[in-house]
């Protein structure tokens, strides 16, 4: 593609594109069918019910060839509920990466325990496999990885840490549904994965979760945690689902040990079912289209693709929340916050800088009472002070200044596929201009 200087939008130069292409990014995309089984709860009064829940659940374990999956209301009770499995109780550890939404770790801090951030890798921005073992001590107990914006994490070394350190892996593959790690994929690799499956998310289906493990001890203490209706105990809304055996939660049937309710309203389930038939199709034709839009900026300076290196058997899987990777030194130190500005005057309406602020830094992991006892809840319960400050993660604490946020495209679309090139084609060229 031949690039001529022109006048960035930013200073009047007319924008690369007038008008939004609407179609190319709705979410989720939603089908007589869809409609037809939503309705079909509403019509039926069952939003309470299990029974299109646990055949939802059936097909997705299928899906990602385990044995068991467990939906819940959203991903973060999943988290919880998966932590809680692990055996994370008062005063253990886990480590997390910094870089990542809340969900992932804070839920620790409401079982007693506290977290131990690690950094990202800035290339995957997945946890560094390297930042791990030297944050194990006696009391870690699980390690919580996240296949971040659909990049599987490196889980060959990572499980071979986690194995011989005796510590659960728990992958949280709320960006990753459909992603592969060598042609494997990503939620099988771990004791357990727990995920989100909100409206937002690449498997976008309302307000709900899924726990999916191939460990049935997990499985059922998941189902003790949140979903006293299926410990066994018939109720209104499920006559009879004995799904525990274990000896150690049995009397404990009829109420969930978590104090929490993670049933998911069935018009979520319903849709679920639906949005699964397509799902390996829709994903397919996600990663063509943005791999179509990176191969054509892959010559630039200042802008590198967050994503697999092709023939290794790993896939982005949804491509949810896209990222580029930005490099200012390439760009004479243009700031990544003036080059989205730029992006924006060129029509490009959610260029940002992307990622996560750094959990590591915020103070509800370092000063919050969240039980009232008088002192910090990540120390409150004998924890280990793990708290970190300024400067002790450098690449998760650079983040806003090292990713941008690109178009998430749906649909393969060439032509318009490459107005977009253009916009990303034009800044970069003309960037000049904003020095
Ligand atoms: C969205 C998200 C969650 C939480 O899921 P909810 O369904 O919003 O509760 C957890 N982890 C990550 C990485 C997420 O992006």
């Amino acid at each position: 593609m031949s690039d001529s200087k022109q006048k960035l939008a930013l200073y009047g130069g007319r924008p690369e594109i007038c008008e939004p292409a609407e179609a190319l990014f709705h979410w989720p995309i939603v089908t007589p069918e869809d409609e037809a089984a939503v309705l079909g709860v509403l019509r039926a009064g069952t939003m309470s019910g299990t029974e299109i829940t646990r055949q939802f659940e059936t097909e997705f374990a299928d899906y990602m060839e385990l044995p068991f999956a467990l939906a819940t209301c959203n991903g973060t009770a999943a988290i919880q509920a998966a932590l809680w499995a692990c055996g994370i109780g008062a005063g253990d550890e886990i480590i997390c990466p910094s870089m990542t939404y809340w969900a992932s770790a804070l839920p620790a801090l409401m079982l007693g325990a506290t977290v131990n951030f690690a950094d990202i890798d800035a290339r995957s921005l997945c946890i560094d496999p390297a930042d791990i073992e030297g944050r194990i001590g006696a009391r870690t107990k699980a390690l919580v990885v996240v296949h971040y914006a659909g990049h599987p994490c490196d889980m060959d070394p990572i499980m071979e840490i986690a194995r011989r350190r005796g510590i659960m892996v728990i992958e949280d593959m709320s960006h990753a549904h459909g992603s592969l790690y060598k042609g494997t994929k990503c939620g099988t690799f771990g004791d357990i994965a727990a995920m989100s499956m909100m409206a937002g998310k690449s498997f976008p289906i309302g307000e709900a979760g899924m726990i999916v493990t191939g460990n049935r001890q997990l499985y059922e203490r998941c189902v003790a945690f949140g979903h006293y209706e299926r410990t066994g105990v018939a109720t209104r809304w499920n006559r009879q689902d004995g799904l525990i055996t274990d000896p150690e939660l049995a009397p404990y049937r009829g109420v969930p040990l978590g104090a929490a309710k993670h049933r998911v309203n069935q018009i979520c389930s319903a849709m679920g079912r639906v949005q699964l038939k397509r799902y390996p199709q829709r994903i397919e034709e996600i990663q063509q289209a943005m791999n179509c839009f990176w191969d054509q900026l892959a010559d630039l300076p200042g802008l590198k693709a967050h994503r697999i290196e092709s023939g290794s058997g790993s896939t982005m899987g949804g491509w949810y929340y896209p990222q580029g990777l930005y490099r200012a030194e390439e760009l004479g130190g243009l700031s990544c916050a003036r080059f989205c500005e730029a992006m924006r005057a060129e029509g490009v309406s959610d260029c940002a800088p992307g990622g996560n602020d750094p959990l590591h830094l915020h103070p509800v992991f370092h000063n919050a009472d969240i039980f009232h006892m008088g002192q910090p809840t990540v120390l409150a319960f004998g924890q280990r002070d793990v708290r970190q400050g300024r400067g002790t993660l450098p690449v998760s604490e650079r983040i806003r200044e090292s990713v941008v946020t690109v178009p998430w495209f749906k649909h393969y679309e060439p032509e318009q596929i490459r107005i977009y090139v253009r916009a990303f084609r034009k800044v970069v060229t003309n960037h000049d201009q904003i020095l």
